[in-house]
């Protein structure tokens, strides 16, 4: 065995911090990636919450896009919270922004209403259970399509996918203390 896994979290813009401390409770090592190469020293990613444009921008200005789409055609377990599971969208319904594209969903941004920013909900996930969701200005995904598997809804709103080796996640799972989604990660990579 190589011994402990090491999970990147991208940590340009956002939530890292609060993935990095989740992920370090789980058992994990973590470490920040801002630069192609760390992407070599990683056994899965995590794209955190913060603002999609910036990320997208970003990740682009540092080559880290080509990269992390290279290493997730390879493979690499990546795991898009909120912003990052906008990324990981084919497709954006308001625009041009960068992306990976790697996902195939269609993401509303915003998709909550401006009256309701922020909310926590009880979801109930496919194969993980009861779990609480922190939404802060979320998205949710309008339309999936191919091998993509709806692992939860919220008013009927699709707010968790995984295809293959792909996650995403509308809320913060990074904000509170339950750890499954984390741990449900962790079994993917
Ligand atoms: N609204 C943000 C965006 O569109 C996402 C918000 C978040 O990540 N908490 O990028």
């Amino acid at each position: 065995m190589a011994g402990k896994k090491t999970i990147g979290v991208l940590a340009l813009q956002g939530a890292f911090i609060e993935h990095e401390a989740a992920l370090q409770r789980c058992g994990v090592q973590t470490r920040q990636v801002r630069r192609p190469q760390e992407l070599g020293e990683i056994d899965g990613l995590v794209i955190p919450g913060g603002e999609s444009t910036t990320i997208g921008k970003l990740m682009q200005k540092f080559g880290l896009d080509t990269v992390i789409k290279k290493k997730a055609i390879e493979g690499m377990p990546i795991w898009g919270t909120c912003a990052g599971m906008i990324l990981l969208a084919q497709e954006i319904d308001d625009g041009d922004q960068p992306r990976l594209g790697l996902m195939d969903i269609r993401v509303k941004r915003n998709a909550f209403g401006r009256q309701v920013d922020s909310f926590e909900a009880d979801l109930d996930i496919e194969g993980i259970g009861p779990t609480r969701g922190v939404f802060i200005r979320a998205p949710y995904a309008e339309r999936v399509w191919g091998n993509v598997q709806v692992m939860a809804r919220y008013q009927d709103k699709i707010v968790m996918v995984q295809q293959g080796h792909l996650l995403g996640t509308a809320f913060h799972p990074e904000l509170t203390n339950q750890g499954n989604i984390h741990r449900y990660f962790l079994e993917m990579v």
